[in-house]
């Protein structure tokens, strides 16, 4: 287990960095998938997003349908 994995898992599933996004972690993947609520923007480093046009990828998608 990372050390960011284990932080998420310490703070109920996300952290706020300090630029005020959320990061969280889809189950069993090492994706950063983050929000600002701010902005409301979403973002992931995976492939699929990087290369979709700033189209909500699987892992935002994933995130975004958990109660919350
Ligand atoms: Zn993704």
């Amino acid at each position: 287990m990372d050390m960011i994995t284990e932080i998420m898992n310490t703070f109920d599933g996300y952290f706020v960095d300090e630029r005020g996004w959320k990061h969280y972690r889809v189950q069993g993947k090492t994706y950063d998938i983050r929000f600002h609520p701010m902005t409301l923007e979403w973002e992931c480093n995976c492939l699929a997003y990087k290369f979709g046009k700033g189209k909500p990828c699987k892992h935002i998608k994933e995130v975004q349908s958990k109660p919350k």
